[in-house]
């Protein structure tokens, strides 16, 4: 009997959900309109300050290792604590979009859709709070800063203790490849750890007709940018994920100069962590072999980044049986790996949980445009679907 008042209860608030459209697609304009950097979104953060006040939400936490805040709402009665996460920042990209919402914001714009995600958990923090009677446990409404800018937000975050208390982490992303009603889920590794590297090579410049008695620099970072491509062919297990990239090689100045220094700098993204500083000591060895074979000396910039992302499968499991029940079978799709990355990482090597994806991509309304493109921009309707999607994992957690 109790359950069927829970039921009822709950339909009304996927109702309140539906109507909170205009309000929530209102606030996603806003923040679409005045973006802002990794790790300065104070207007950004003040704003959102305000609205979780005017929700009545008391218990809320500012400048949460930087510009980040979290909130917290307590259940009737005790439980699990769950967590939502959105983040917030911009991007350095200009806004090609003629819409009235364009940013006002020259070179920043929410290219990634970071608006909508806090959009939409604000919109779910209004709704859920006028069922906290439903509740049993808590929830944490966790809105982070920089996710863009290695380091990122995410780590300065929980150095502050902010997962203390939590059971299980969930975040979601809206996605332009994904049509809009549908949502992807999936276990695993699904998105990759990303390092940064910078080969510095020196050698002694010279006179272009006199190559024995120059240092070639040129000549030893072009071979090390061919033996690099090896590492991932000839020493990973090809059952396994793994990319170097060497974006940029510069050298030499003349036709007739020979290059004294060379410079070589390049991205690996790999999802186990053996595998990850393989492929750093083998980056380090071949650089070694290749300077010592051309009398070269060198230096190694290597910058760890984000880890890579891992969905628990108990967790992901009961995340999709209740995205199935709340959205309906067919609305559900397997969560496919990529090798970009999302510091969201950081809260799941913390606590158990998902990290999933809402489609936000409807063709006949320009939405089709990859993330982080100058005209990237989503079917707002997501913002429903991210907060029923929320709502359908509080019922799973804290309701049913
Ligand atoms: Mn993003």
């Amino acid at each position: 009997m109790g359950n069927t008042v829970h039921l009822l209860d709950f339909s009304d608030l996927i109702k309140d959900i539906e109507q909170s459209y205009n309000e929530v697609v209102e606030w996603r304009r806003h923040l679409h309109q005045h973006p802002e950097l990794s790790f300065q979104e104070y207007e950004t953060s003040k704003f959102i300050a305000e609205k979780l006040e005017q929700f009545g939400i008391t218990e809320i936490q500012r400048n949460v290792g930087g510009t980040g805040l979290v909130a917290k709402i307590e259940g009737a009665q005790p439980g699990k604590t769950i967590a939502f996460r959105a983040d917030f920042d911009a991007l350095p990209i200009q806004d090609l979009k003629t819409v009235p919402y364009a940013s006002k914001n020259k070179g920043v714009s929410h290219a990634c859709g970071h608006d909508g995600h806090t959009a939409a958990l604000l919109g779910f923090a209004k709704n859920i709070v006028k069922y906290k009677h439903l509740l049993k446990g808590n929830i944490l409404f966790i809105f982070q800063h920089a996710e863009e800018q290695p380091p990122g937000g995410a780590k300065d975050m929980i150095a502050e203790h902010i997962l203390d208390d939590v059971d299980y982490v969930f975040g979601a992303h809206l996605d332009s490849s994904l049509d809009v009603g549908k949502v992807a889920v999936g276990s695993g590794y699904k998105m990759a750890a990303v390092d940064h590297f910078k080969i510095h090579l020196k050698g002694l410049g010279g006179h272009g007709a006199r190559p024995h008695e120059a240092i070639d620099a040129l000549v030893g970072g072009a071979e090390l940018v061919g033996s690099l491509q090896k590492i991932v062919s000839r020493n990973i297990d090809p059952l396994q994920a793994a990319v170097v990239t060497v974006g940029q090689f510069h050298s030499g100045s003349a036709f007739n100069v020979i290059a004294e220094t060379a410079f070589i700098e390049g991205t690996v993204r790999t999802y186990d962590e053996t595998i990850r500083h393989f492929v750093k000591e083998r980056i380090e060895q071949i650089t070694k072999g290749i300077s010592l074979a051309h009398n070269l000396q060198y230096e190694i910039e290597y910058l760890l980044g984000y880890p890579a992302l891992y969905n628990d499968e108990q967790q992901t499991e009961k995340v999709k049986q209740a995205l199935k029940d709340g959205f309906g079978v067919e609305a559900v799709v397997e969560l496919q790996p990529s090798m970009g990355a999302e510091d969201f990482a950081y809260f799941l090597l913390e606590k158990p949980g998902t990290y999933f994806k809402v489609g936000s991509k409807n063709e006949r309304t320009e939405t089709q445009f990859p993330h982080h493109h100058g005209r990237f921009d989503i079917d707002e309707n997501v913002l429903v679907n991210i907060q029923k999607a929320f709502a359908y994992i509080t019922y799973a957690y804290l309701i049913s």
